[in-house]
Parts: C-alpha cells; sequence; structure tokens
C-alpha cells in the first residue's frame, strides 16, 4: 500500500499535494524523488531556471543536478511548509523523502523547499500557517532576516 495520496493541497490553493494514506512513523523513506539527470552546464544554459528559483531543481554532485519538474515525478506535488514533517534525502544520484516527524493519516506531508534569502524572496509567499512561518518560502536559518522573532531561534540550535 502507498504511503501517500494525492488531493487538493490546503496551502496551495491552486494546485494538489501529496497526503499520507495512513499513520507514518518518523523516519520512513516515503516517495523517491525522480527527474531528469542533468550536468550543471545544461542548469547553466537552460531558460527554464533563469527567472523563478528552482524549486524543482535539486543539486546531486558537482556534476549533476535532478530536474524533478517532470510529470512522472509525484513528489513534485509536496508543498513547502515552514513545520515541515519530511525532508529531501539523496546518496549517489538517487533522491527521496523521508519523514522527520510522526505523520497522522490525513496530514499533509510537507519539506522545506530550502530557499535561501534574496532580494526576490517576496515572489514566493508562504500559506503553511504553522507557528513558524515566516510569511515566505525561505528556509529554516535565514528566516531570521525577514521576521526577527525567528533570530532566538537560531541562537538555540546552534
Ligand atoms: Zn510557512
Amino acid at each position: 500500500m502507498k504511503l501517500y495520496k494525492i488531493k487538493k493541497s490546503n496551502i496551495d490553493r491552486k494546485g494538489r499535494g501529496l497526503y499520507a494514506a495512513r499513520d507514518i512513523k518518523a523516519g520512513i523513506k516515503i516517495i523517491d524523488y525522480v527527474g531528469n539527470i542533468i550536468t550543471k552546464k545544461q542548469t547553466e544554459n537552460s531558460d527554464k531556471f533563469d527567472n523563478s528559483k528552482p524549486i524543482y531543481l535539486f543539486n546531486l554532485n558537482n556534476r549533476y543536478d535532478l530536474d524533478g519538474d517532470v510529470s512522472w515525478n509525484i513528489a513534485r506535488l509536496i508543498n513547502h511548509s515552514c513545520s515541515n514533517n519530511c525532508e529531501y534525502e539523496g546518496k549517489g544520484l538517487k533522491l527521496w523523502v523521508t519523514s522527520i516527524k510522526d505523520i497522522k493519516k490525513g496530514e499533509e506531508i510537507t519539506c522545506d523547499y530550502g530557499f535561501g534569502y534574496d532580494s526576490d524572496y517576496k515572489q514566493f509567499p508562504c500559506k503553511c500557517k504553522s507557528k513558524n512561518c515566516c510569511g515566505y518560502i525561505v528556509r529554516t536559518d535565514s528566516r531570521w532576516r525577514i521576521n526577527k522573532k525567528f533570530k532566538k531561534n537560531i541562537r538555540i540550535n546552534r
């Protein structure tokens, strides 16, 4: 039985998301993150990655990236949350999504997209509504740049 099902998302109102099909314990591999393996040179030369943040683009190693923006990559439907319950993991040229918390049946499966902070962060508002939400899709260790209340957390974590 699959651990997830595809449903209309509560986070991304226009889109879909993945939901836990049953209770999932922390540390479980939920789904492979698949796509086309491309060279860094292809990434650099492609218009596709020019003007938007590389939501579906993953760094595999110093030669290759993975472009997950393909229809057969179900994991691309996973939305960002500032209180994510899963994270991307990888080894070699393989990527997958693993639970980092216990997830209840029916909960949306979420990851941290890990965007760095830069001048165009406002293009990517976050609607996850979690208490950790800084309002934009920015990785954990950069959220204090947008909202000072996150600064305290950084000190505790380091
Ligand atoms: Zn958020």
